[in-house]
């Protein structure tokens, strides 16, 4: 007779995640028990405290071609939290009680982009929550590398926090090291409201830039002027507003334009550019197929840099902004995680100015 005796090693320790499944809709979320992640010694174990929507969650949650999930998944890019628990290889600098933010970035560390800290580019680059599971949970395992402490002096709230990291990576990439933006640019930010726009207009005003914003909210327009926006423009009522900036530039045109919206704009934002003018772009939620006048490109010598993400060093650099006050998390509301449902359905209808955010 053989009797078994359970291990306390294999112990499992369960938490409240939310889940999905299988891909689908937001009722596909499942608010439930989970068990909670083990401590890698490369790893600390950190207890969330923010966990911020992207459209990336709607993306992952719907299903994404080629994108081949583990079920039950967890999504969460974006994470503020407390570390609770630390692995043995874990740096010194590191404690327990530590308020920290996740740098979502997933990259291998030894590709020729890695090593040249263009971690964005890596050959197998991922992002928490979409290629791993995230921090839609009580508890997530994180590697020490994507750990950032946050400063003591910094007065900021730990649960709004976790709206910044993917957002901010993304705008500055795009506005200092793609745009190289300079103090007296003129910057046009097409859609203002998401989070690369919100953090693209104070990442620009801390730069020296002015900033012009379209929405087709007024509302949403008014609210971009208390953050800094000098020239707002509704682009329903005005749909000719290349025409418009024309004038408000005094025929010049703008030195950069953000235009994320893609096919509906395109054409308008290069031709509201200067000649030697600068259009970044970062997503296309309108549709990725736009036409481009070839003539623009060479007459007015223009340049289209496309970016996606961050690097390790450009997140950190972003942060410094933030812990000095002059970057803010915008949020637009703060939901129980339980509720990540009604999140979800929030976001897809894009009527929020600023970030959602879960909370644990
Ligand atoms: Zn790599």
């Amino acid at each position: 007779m053989s009797i078994f005796i359970p291990n306390p090693l294999y112990q499992v320790i369960m938490m409240k995640a939310t889940v999905f499944h299988k891909h689908g809709p937001p009722d596909v979320l499942s608010y439930e028990d989970f068990e909670s992640p083990k401590v890698h010694p490369n790893q600390v174990l950190v207890k969330v405290k923010g966990v911020a929507l992207n459209h990336l969650d709607l993306f992952v949650r719907s299903g994404i071609p080629g994108l081949s999930l583990k079920m039950p998944h967890i999504l969460g890019s974006d994470i503020s939290g407390e570390i609770v628990e630390l692995g043995s290889d874990v740096r010194d600098s590191l404690g327990v009680g530590q308020k920290i933010l996740v740098d979502p970035g997933i990259s291998c560390g030894v590709c020729e982009f890695c090593i040249r800290g263009e971690e964005s580019l890596c050959l197998t680059y991922g992002i928490l929550g979409e290629h791993s599971r995230g921090g839609y949970a009580d508890y997530i395992a994180i590697d020490q590398q994507n750990v950032i402490p946050i400063p003591e002096s910094a007065r900021i709230d730990l649960v709004e926090v976790a709206a910044l990291p993917l957002t901010l990576m993304t705008a500055w990439r795009l506005l200092i090291t793609k745009a190289k933006i300079k103090p007296g640019d003129d910057l046009l930010i097409i859609g203002i409201g998401g989070g690369v726009a919100l953090a693209a207009l104070q990442i620009a005003k801390a730069a020296g830039a002015r900033v012009i914003v379209t929405s087709s909210s007024d509302e949403k327009l008014e609210k971009s002027v208390s953050l800094g926006a000098e020239a707002t423009i509704n682009h329903s009522t005005t749909p000719e507003y290349h025409k418009e900036l024309y004038q408000f530039t005094k025929t010049r045109g703008v030195d950069v334009v953000l235009d994320s919206v893609g096919q509906a704009t395109w054409a308008r934002s290069l031709k509201s550019l200067r000649k030697g003018g600068k259009l970044v772009t970062c997503g296309a939620t309108s549709g990725s197929t736009a036409e481009t006048n070839l003539n623009l490109i060479f007459w007015k010598q223009l340049e289209i840099l496309g970016s996606t993400m961050g690097s390790r060093d450009e997140l950190r650099t972003a942060l410094k902004l933030v812990w000095s006050g002059k970057v803010k998390p915008i949020v637009d509301r703060i939901f129980p995680l339980s509720k990540a449902r009604d999140a979800h359905e929030v976001l897809e209808r894009g009527e929020q100015f600023g970030k959602i955010v879960l909370r644990p």
